[in-house]
């Protein structure tokens, strides 16, 4: 049994709800050992101070973020390992800029996730209607060249929602294929590993991220799997681990990491 969450968010970021202390509670509660806060990191890529207050926290809610779960770290010291981490957007020809966002503290844990893909979210309401508008080949392939050079870039330790823009039911189509294998191969190539996610199977499309065949070739290629849910609510945290756990398992994998200071170790998924 997986006993580590690692991706939860916090009612910073303006689409999450509950007080953090309570995201801890829960993970006591459901008997995790470790549980890592990935707030949404600041919009960096887009032009403003705020540009989108419902998506993620503001440059100027960082530091009170890194205070807050270090703060936790010491209330649960010895109960339940608080970790800090972040969730932070990759954006092409911004790799810098974000560099420069992460330099001053000390993660855990960097998660890296591709969600603004040509131009705009592609898994906020109202991106299922881009697949028809825009073609659905075409933002799958763009969103796998992005999550390819999210997986070079070094920046992360962690890519999240492998396959992402399924999350309205829109599967990848066939076209988008050889993108997807490019990222496998580049996930495998830098050593990055893949969250395997709760998160899908409370969206439209109802299964985990990665699908299970996709998990079955990133095993395959050798790429390490970290569990988590991407908790929005307490009641979130530890969701449906037994099912990505499973999943795991069933892909072939027989180990996960968990990280300290972005240093991965590698456990038995028992
Ligand atoms: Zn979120
Ligand atoms: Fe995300
Ligand atoms: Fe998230
Ligand atoms: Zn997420």
């Amino acid at each position: 049994m997986a006993v580590t969450d690692y991706h939860v968010h916090t009612a910073r970021c303006g689409h999450a709800g509950g007080a953090t202390r309570d995201y801890v509670l829960a993970a006591l509660e459901r008997g995790l050992r470790e549980v890592a806060f990935t707030d949404h990191v600041p919009l960096y890529f887009l032009p403003g101070d705020d540009p989108d207050p419902g998506l993620a926290m503001t440059r100027a809610e960082l530091p009170g973020y890194v205070e807050e779960v270090l703060a936790l770290r010491e209330e649960f010291a010895g109960r339940v390992d608080v970790l800090l981490g972040i969730e932070a957007d990759y954006a092409e020809g911004h790799e810098e800029a974000l560099r420069d966002l992460l330099a001053p503290y000390d993660w855990d844990v960097v998660l890296g996730s591709v969600h603004f893909v040509a131009g705009g979210w592609i898994d906020a309401p109202g991106a299922a209607a881009r697949h028809e508008t825009e073609g659905s080949a075409f933002l799958w392939t763009e969103y796998y060249r992005l999550l390819a050079k999210a997986a070079s870039s070094g920046l992360f330790d962690v890519l999240t929602h492998f396959d992402l823009p399924k999350k309205f039911g829109n599967l990848r189509p066939a076209e988008a294929a050889p993108a997807e294998e490019a990222a496998v191969r580049a996930a495998a190539a830098s050593g990055v590993a893949v969250e395997v996610s709760s998160a899908g199977l409370r969206k439209a499309v109802a299964e985990e991220y990665p699908s299970p065949p996709l998990l079955a070739r990133l095993v395959a290629a050798g790429v390490p799997l970290v569990f988590s849910s991407d908790s929005h609510a307490p009641a979130e945290v530890g969701w449906g681990r037994d099912r990505v756990v499973a999943a795991a398992r069933a892909a072939g994998a027989t180990s996960h990491l968990t990280f300290r200071r972005r240093r991965a170790t590698p456990r038995p998924l028992v």
